[in-house]
């Protein structure tokens, strides 16, 4: 009965995407798409998260069936712990996201969160303990409170308030005329990179999620307003677990552990000292990024 449900769901889903004036149609179609690929295991029961730890256990993965993305991939996430996935581009670490998600299932292998394979319990219940904040976020058309609330159906004022604080936004909404009630977008008010970036952190607060995904977050930031965001997400970050992908990698050397992805593979993992003294990927990338930034700031000078 559910199946016959679904396409009505999405309907409304669509209806909503549309009046809200949220995402472009590639993302719509993404996401009617995923509705389609992955369905609820019948009676599957809700995930229940004490110790927010995953593992990836030999995961194998394409969006399509003739190029494999991941190639058998395997590695843990200890609860509460703060890791990195860094890599060159392509190397899969959104597709590690999506499929944490939900967004796609693995050909082979499986995803545990807490003990329990991700496939065989609800989907609702699976994304409603993870928050994730992407390189671009989304806001609505509609009031920054709205956009904040939107985290969690029945989020009251105090959570908001409280969300805004802990995302720093809440000084600079306090200073706005018409404060939560201010409307952002394209009716309202612009806001910049690093203050959509904070709005989202908020959302993902409200929500209150026991693990925490940021897919480059913050690589579309200049590296000022970068510096201020990443100490906001080092606060949130306490008490849950924490995957965080990254371009730069200076912003993720302090990790517990970084996962040094290479075309689907996982090539190396250790902490930022580790991987220094092995040598090997992460080494040469450390390098050729500190390159680029002292030759940046000479061109400054
Ligand atoms: P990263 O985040 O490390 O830059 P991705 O995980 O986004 O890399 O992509 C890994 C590979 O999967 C790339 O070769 C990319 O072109 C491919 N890919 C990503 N998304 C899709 C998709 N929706 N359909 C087909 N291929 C995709
Ligand atoms: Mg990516």
């Amino acid at each position: 009965l559910t199946q016959l449900f679904r396409p009505l769901d999405m309907l409304g889903m669509v209806y909503r995407t549309i009046r809200q004036g949220l995402i472009d149609m590639a993302e719509m179609f993404r996401l009617i798409d995923t509705q389609v690929e992955v369905a609820d295991a019948p009676g599957a029961p809700a995930l229940v998260v004490r110790q927010p730890s995953i593992v990836f256990d030999n995961v194998v993965f394409g969006y399509d069936p003739d190029r494999t993305i991941l190639h058998g991939l395997s590695f843990e996430v200890s609860a509460g712990s703060r890791v990195a996935i860094v890599g060159p581009s392509g190397a899969g670490k959104s597709t590690i996201a999506r499929l944490l998600f939900r967004f796609y299932d693995p050909l082979s292998g499986r995803i545990l969160i807490d003990g329990q394979d991700i496939a065989q319990v609800t989907q609702a219940s699976l994304r409603a303990v993870i928050g994730i904040v992407p390189q671009d976020s989304v806001l609505f058309n509609d009031t920054i409170g709205y956009n904040i609330a939107y985290g969690r159906e029945g989020a009251t004022a105090e959570d908001v308030a409280a969300a805004a604080k802990g995302a720093s936004i809440a000084d600079f909404i306090a200073r706005l005329p018409q404060g939560l009630d201010t409307e952002v977008g394209e009716r309202g008010l612009k806001l910049s990179g690093g203050e959509k970036q904070r709005v989202a952190i908020a959302r993902t607060l409200v929500k209150n999620p026991p693990i925490l995904l940021f897919d480059e977050a913050t690589s579309a930031l200049d590296t000022r307003t970068e510096q201020d965001i990443l100490g906001t997400m080092r606060a949130v970050a306490s008490h849950r677990t924490t995957l965080s992908i990254a371009h730069r990698l200076s912003t993720i050397a302090d990790s517990d552990t970084i996962l040094v992805l290479d075309q689907g593979r996982l090539a190396e993992q250790g902490s930022h000292a580790d991987l220094l003294r092995r040598d090997g990927l992460y080494a040469e990338m450390w390098a050729r990024q500190a390159a680029e930034s002292d030759s940046f700031s000479e061109a400054a000078e």
